[in-house]
């Protein structure tokens, strides 16, 4: 007797696409396949849908402080409203950032950013360690222990970003002592890079020439900014053997090229972009309130774009994030010159359906393709396989069911997230119909069953395939 069974749909499996049954038993998948066969206390019939795990968002900022251009602080919105809205589109996890900064142990800042969660998130979560300040004296100990104790992934920065920000920068001394760490304790560093030097240069640059207006970040935020930092630290991990990075955001051809070339020379590198990079493109910023297209690094060319899809389809690029950072309209377009634009995005609700849409409908990416970019490939990274990203026996049952007739476009007004969302207009072929969190129905056609408790922390160990490069 299985608790859960869902009937006769697609189902995304680690193996491939199999029509058949999915038994769950308490919060885990039981069996796939065949041996679903048997009585459940409740079925789910999925005939002609498709059946995959649910999304996993690498990258997400809840609960963020923004300070906004009058110098008053702008929170985001928090777990409790983003993790809705996410179950509502189908991701069941997501990895934030806990701020290691001011000489505060690691375990600290983890303390702190779980009172920001527990208790609040209705999605399962994890996470990243971001270094935000010069790393405190025990640095490397604190570090290694954390690692150890299942937060094994660290965040840094090459860049403030802006020129009213500072701290937040690391110099490649402390860098290289971080690779260090992580690649003995079996860690995996996760990088924002940008040239500081380029992109500070090209902001005094245009504020001198009177050029502000936020249209104009794709100059500041350039292709040789990204060509020169992803070099650079690939370069630097490079002399320390065992380092493995994943490189965030990625927004430009010249971060694919720079992936794809230290993949070639054996370097454990994988590639994060974001569907805002992928749909939209600098050109963007000149529509109507196009500071909702923004993002830190800045949207690029055409050109770019048609590299970062050509990274998805050739893995170079290996997970589509949102960098989520959730707040309405007013406070999104409160910034409008190229040194006060909020960054992040409102879209983890219509990540999975936009991305179907633009892979499998337009550019006829296989199921397990998609899966994998919107999922199973985080889980592979971020050290959650198979307990997340697979639909197999032993894994959590956190499924969704995809319903390709359930076609229209993006609103706002139909989603949980905020006021405004980018991908207003953007057509969508398929929408999660279930959205299940190991074994519990989240929301069935649109209803939401979800608890701001439900969710829970995920401790995590990076795979030595992962080390070593390989997605086996
Ligand atoms: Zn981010």
């Amino acid at each position: 007797m299985f608790d859960l069974i869902i009937r006769g749909g697609d189902i995304v499996t680690p193996q491939g696409v199999v029509r058949g049954d999915l038994a769950v038993a308490g919060e885990t998948i039981a069996a796939v396949g065949p041996g679903a066969a048997g009585e459940a206390a409740r079925v789910i019939d999925a005939g002609g849908k498709i059946v995959m795990p649910g999304g996993i968002d690498p990258h997400v900022h809840l609960h963020h402080v923004w300070i906004k251009p009058d110098g008053t602080p702008l929170v985001t919105a928090g777990p409790e409203q983003v993790g809705r809205a996410a179950l509502h589109g189908g991701t069941t996890t997501f990895i934030d950032f806990a701020y290691w900064r001011d000489g505060a142990t690691a375990q600290q800042a983890i303390e702190t950013r779980d009172k920001d969660f527990v208790g609040k998130s209705p999605c399962d979560w994890a996470y990243h360690i971001m270094l935000h300040s010069e790393p405190p004296p025990a640095f490397a100990g604190q570090l290694a222990e954390a690692i150890q104790a299942g937060y094994p992934t660290l965040k840094i920065f090459t860049t403030n970003i802006l020129p009213s920000r500072s701290g937040r920068m690391i110099d490649f001394g402390d860098i290289w002592e971080a690779f260090q760490v992580l690649a003995k304790e079996g860690g995996l560093g996760v990088i924002h890079a940008e040239d500081n030097d380029i992109v500070m240069h090209m902001y005094a640059k245009l504020i001198r020439e009177g050029r502000v207006g936020f249209e104009n970040l794709a100059e500041v935020h350039n292709q040789l900014s990204e060509d020169l930092s992803f070099r650079r630290i690939l370069r630097l991990a490079e002399n320390v053997p065992g380092t493995a990075l994943y490189m965030m955001h990625v927004s430009a051809g010249t971060g694919v090229a720079a992936i794809a070339e230290a993949r070639r020379r054996g370097l454990p590198v994988f590639g994060e972009t974001l569907h805002q990079y992928l749909i939209y493109s600098a050109d963007d910023y000149r529509r109507p309130n196009g500071q909702i297209f923004h993002t830190y690094p800045s949207l690029k060319s055409q050109d770019d774009q048609k590299a970062l899809w050509q990274g998805t389809a050739d893995g170079t690029i290996h997970c589509v994030a949102t960098d989520e950072l959730c707040c309405t309209l007013k406070d999104k377009t409160v910034g409008s010159r190229i040194d006060d634009t909020t960054g992040g995005n409102s879209g983890v609700e219509p990540r999975l359906a936009v991305m179907y849409t633009e892979m499998v409908t337009r550019r006829g990416y296989s199921l397990p393709q998609y899966v994998d970019l919107v999922s199973s490939n985080a889980a592979r990274i971020m050290g959650l396989y198979p307990r997340k990203g697979a639909l197999a026996p032993g894994s959590d049952a956190d499924i969704v069911i995809l319903d390709p007739t359930r076609r229209g476009k993006v609103r706002a007004a139909d989603l949980h997230e905020t006021d405004y969302t980018p991908w207003e207009g953007h057509d969508i072929f398929a929408w999660p119909v279930v959205t299940i969190l190991r074994g519990k129905v989240m929301v069935e056609d649109g209803q939401y069953f979800g608890s701001p408790g439900g969710g829970r922390y995920l401790k995590r160990r990076i795979a030595a395939a992962t080390l070593a490069g390989s997605l086996a």
